[in-house]
């Protein structure tokens, strides 16, 4: 899914990969041949498993990289509701817009079905408060989405992936 923060992304340190393919083939692909985009690439198509994936790190100094790390640490803590569940960020940032943003301006930080909550921290989580189950967090999905859709005639779209339960 090409995951990525704070200005970097598989994309940038992805040099080769092998797949089985849905006939049990075995492919090689060079980077440009993972047809990376934004949170996503080819393997999207779910028919294919990477077996190995070969990376390219850039030599620094340790202290560089353990400041680095702190820093992005630190700025994920005071920025998301790490201390409650969740499935990251709910939907892809969008062409032009912030979604978490468009999300905050219609008022729904707080806003809940059942222990499904939209997180008063970052409105772009949704935060399972106890008991919640896959049911709330969709009618929970599908509120923010018309909510925006209704102040802002704009369509956000999932990030995280449904995988069928009700
Ligand atoms: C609190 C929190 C914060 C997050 N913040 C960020 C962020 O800042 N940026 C960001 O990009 N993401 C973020 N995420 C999302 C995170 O990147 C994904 O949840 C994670 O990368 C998924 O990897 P996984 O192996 O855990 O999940 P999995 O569910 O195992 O895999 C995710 C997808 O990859 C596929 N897959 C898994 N293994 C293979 C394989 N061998 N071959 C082919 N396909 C495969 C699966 O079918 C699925 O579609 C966040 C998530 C959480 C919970």
């Amino acid at each position: 899914m090409n995951a990525g923060a704070y200005g970097s992304e598989f994309k940038n340190i992805v040099v080769w990969s092998e797949y089985l393919d849905k006939d049990l083939q075995l492919n090689k692909i060079n980077n440009k041949e993972h047809e990376f985009k934004y949170r996503g690439s080819r393997f999207n198509n779910k028919n294919d498993i990477i077996v190995s994936t070969i990376l390219q790190l850039k030599p620094e100094e340790k202290e560089k990289i353990k400041l680095e790390m702190e820093k992005n640490n630190k700025s994920r803590k005071e920025k998301q509701p790490l201390n409650f569940p969740s499935g990251g960020s709910t939907f892809k940032r969008g062409d032009g817009y912030i979604t978490a943003q468009l999300i905050d301006k219609c008022n729904l930080k707080g806003y809940n079905i059942g222990d499904a909550y939209v997180s008063e921290k970052h409105a772009g989580f949704i935060v399972n408060k106890g008991n919640a189950t896959a049911k709330d967090v969709l009618l929970l999905v599908d509120v923010i989405k018309q909510k925006v859709h209704d102040k802002f005639n704009i369509d956000i779209e999932l990030e995280i992936e449904v995988i069928g339960e009700e």
